[in-house]
């Protein structure tokens, strides 16, 4: 049996002007054929569960890059022909596995995972289709029927994408066998949760995952997921969905799918958190008792797209007079200006607040070239362990409140190898900031005093109701507090 192996990965921020381009998978992880096992084979990634199948593995093409603004139509063309050239190429095969985000929109395209599937499947025709998603996807409810089954992530901090990697190539080796025959189902009521509530540790999204899990033990399902839904996106199907895989029937899947979405629709008021401002929690940092503090710059979440040289906490923290703190900015032309001044001297620059208006204004210090790196580092830990980061020439900065780590590209706060690998030891900071909402847990949480979530604007705002949305299906909770569900007439 052969099985054709491919990732098309993208989370979209149509809120973000900066749109994504061929080049930004060019120059973060786009691979064909043998290149993907040599690469992946030994990360915490899809492919790698998926290499793990009892069946002929047909690695065919991945393209992986960081959350941005939407792909150009340039870009998605590009990305999907790879991967259409490849299926063509490497042919005939007896199933795919496919590792999606769900969440990727690309100019002309809000459905664009929706798409990639509908095209896969006009090149393969009927044969079992499988594919992962993120648990921040806004799956759009024909991808239902587009693939064979949908299985997502099922922890936040993401620390299970080779599991779900190999749950997806054992119910493909079933399907192949001829033991079971996957059919999907989506539910999706009318719900976006606050982002700080999808923790998977504790809390509604953690019950409603066991929800999810009690489903598929009881009705003896295939497979059950949530995907809690990525806010920043303003879409027709923007929100949670839950997915039921059935063995056979779509009716008992989609019944499933209901039940669980019932589930999630009946916590709705625990879906929501409200967090302190800037100043009140860099307040709270500077009262504790001992560090680290890890205080999260929810508005300027590089992991979901934002520019990474947000600066409403870097100016609450010179205010407040914060020593031994620790931020980084995504700034190459203070880098720059860094390089050009040397290791060991002074220096007046601006920093931060470049790339748009909405992550707050440059900041004038005044600091001091501690040191230049290449930026090159290896994780380590529960996040990404294994694989390779490079957030390009990195300089850090000594200076009042501590030390700033200026980068020349965009990477979210997710191992503690970053920082160490610039000479900073994390474990001995008072504060470290982390552009993020709580993907920075699974590595900072163990070390850190006290965890401060920070409501600061940005593209990805904690309250995602700063936003205008213009083209989300309304009434949504919680942008209307007056949604109803089931909706009028039973649609889904
Ligand atoms: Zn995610």
């Amino acid at each position: 049996m052969r099985v054709a192996l491919a990732g098309l990965f993208h989370e979209s921020n149509t809120f973000n002007p900066l749109l994504t381009q061929y080049e930004d998978y060019q120059t973060t992880r786009l691979l064909r054929g043998e290149e993907i096992p040599a690469v992946m084979a030994d990360t915490d990634s899809e492919v790698a569960g998926f290499l793990t199948g009892s069946f002929e593995s047909v690695p065919v093409s991945v393209a992986w890059t960081w959350p941005l603004g939407p792909l150009t139509r340039d870009c998605f063309e590009r990305v999907l022909g790879d991967l259409l050239d490849g299926l063509r190429a490497r042919g005939p095969y007896d199933g795919v596995l496919l590792s999606l985000h769900g969440a990727m929109v690309a100019e002309g395209v809000p459905d664009a995972d929706a798409q990639i599937l509908a095209a896969v499947r006009e090149v393969i025709g009927g044969i079992p289709l499988i594919a992962t998603f993120d648990l921040h996807a806004n799956l759009h409810p024909r991808m239902a029927a587009l693939a064979d089954a949908l299985i997502g992530y099922r922890t936040y901090p993401h620390v299970d994408l080779r599991a779900r990697g190999v749950e997806a190539a054992r119910l493909m080796e079933r399907t192949l066998s001829g033991a079971v025959r996957p059919v999907c189902a989506i539910a999706k009521p009318p719900l976006m949760p606050h982002i700080m509530t999808m923790l998977t540790a504790s809390g509604p999204a953690a019950e409603v995952l066991a929800v999810a899990d009690q489903e598929r033990a009881e009705r003896a399902l295939l497979s059950t997921s949530v995907a809690f839904g990525f806010a920043y996106a303003d879409l027709p199907h923007l929100g949670l969905a839950t997915v039921a895989v059935a063995n056979g029937s779509r009716a008992a899947a989609q019944e499933a799918a209901d039940a669980i979405a019932a589930a999630a629709w009946e916590r709705r008021p625990r879906f929501w958190l409200d967090l302190p401002t800037p100043a009140e929690a860099v307040a709270q940092a500077l009262a504790a008792p001992s560090g680290p503090v890890v205080l999260a710059d929810i508005g300027d979440n590089v992991g979901g797209g934002t520019p990474g040289d947000g600066t409403f906490l870097l100016q609450e923290l010179i205010a407040q007079r914060a020593r031994e703190a620790v931020l980084l900015l995504a700034d190459p032309q203070a880098v720059e200006a860094c390089v050009r001044a040397g290791v060991g001297r002074s220096l007046d620059l601006p920093v931060g607040g470049r790339r748009d208006t909405l992550h707050g204004a440059p900041v004038a210090l005044t600091g001091r070239v501690k040191a230049l790196t290449d930026g090159v580092f290896r994780n380590r830990g529960p996040m990404r362990d294994g694989l390779v980061d490079d957030q390009g020439t990195t300089a850090v900065l000594a200076c009042d409140i501590g030390h700033l780590v200026l980068t020349s590209r965009r990477m979210p706060s997710w191992n503690l190898e970053q920082l160490r690998a610039v000479g900073l030891e994390p474990t001995r900071q008072r504060i470290l900031v982390c552009k993020g909402a709580l993907a920075h847990r699974a590595a900072y949480q163990p070390i850190a005093t006290a965890m401060i979530d920070v409501d600061t604007p940005g593209v990805t705002p904690a309250d995602y109701r700063r936003f205008t949305y213009q083209h989300a299906r309304r009434p949504l909770w919680r942008l209307d507090e007056q949604a109803t569900w089931p909706l009028p007439g039973g649609a889904a």
